[in-house]
């Protein structure tokens, strides 16, 4: 079933005369793990924010379930708020009640090991842990799809394959549909079921990644597949 779809899907910023998509297509199926690569400035995360309903297209239609959530960069914590907080406002933002907030909060907080860190504040807390929060806060409040913009990008090499790690299970665990934006293609290969290869402002290009999982980026399969991903990028 398809769960996400864009179709000629255009965004123009008229006053700074700049096409960020021309004429998008994109169908996204049901618990899929999309991935969108391309260079800086080609309309990865425009193509995110519609989806989210943070901005709206110029031209064409979007078709999106109501619950989506978006995880950010750098996780984007309230600093004032401590972990648990950081998950629970979204919640109860959303409607639900103290006593389910705090329910949710707790399973999701679980989910990315860090029950035991509710009380701390974003300051006391690495960057990979904080993105953990990012994680669950965007899980808490059960989207169907689930937006990552460079999630990893401010963390070390180390720390985002551990983060790789959580969001394998977590995609597993709840079969949630993912659509993630990354400039790394070796990202992308080892966690995505496709790829949408972007240019300037079109997707020029899906791969399909046909590697069984759990990938490891040193077999011969992998390197296949990225040279594949790479070629396409550069010519
Ligand atoms: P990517 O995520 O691939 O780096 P973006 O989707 O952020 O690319 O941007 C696509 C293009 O749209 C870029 O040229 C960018 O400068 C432009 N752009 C993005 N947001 C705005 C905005 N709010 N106003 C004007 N131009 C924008």
């Amino acid at each position: 079933m398809i769960e996400l779809a864009l179709k000629d899907v255009s965004k123009v910023y008229k006053q700074e005369k700049v096409t960020a998509l021309a004429d998008v297509s994109l169908e996204i199926n049901q618990g899929e793990f999309f991935c969108l690569v391309g260079p800086s400035g080609c309309g990865k995360s425009t193509i995110l924010r519609i989806i989210a309903g943070l901005e709206k297209p110029s031209s064409g239609t979007v078709q999106s379930p109501a619950e989506v959530s978006m995880v950010f960069q750098s996780g984007a914590l309230l600093p004032w708020m401590n972990v648990e907080e950081n998950v629970s406002f979204v919640c109860k933002a959303k409607g639900l009640s103290s006593f389910k907030a705090e329910e949710q909060t707790t399973r999701y907080l679980r989910m990315v090991d860090l029950e035991g860190f509710r009380y701390h504040y974003p300051r006391e807390l690495s960057g990979g842990q904080r993105q953990r929060v990012g994680i669950a806060r965007a899980l808490a409040v059960e989207p169907k799809v689930l937006l990552l913009d460079e999630p990893f990008s401010a963390l070390d090499p180390l720390t985002t394959d551990e983060l790789h790690t959580y969001l394998l299970k977590i995609w597993k665990e709840t079969g949630k549909t993912i659509l993630m934006v990354s400039h790394l293609l070796e990202e992308a290969v080892l966690l995505s079921d496709r790829i949408g290869i972007m240019k300037k402002s079109e997707i020029e290009q899906i791969v399909s990644v046909e590697l069984k999982r759990p990938r490891k980026d040193d077999s011969k399969e992998f390197l296949n597949t990225l040279e594949i991903v790479k070629n396409i990028l550069e010519h």
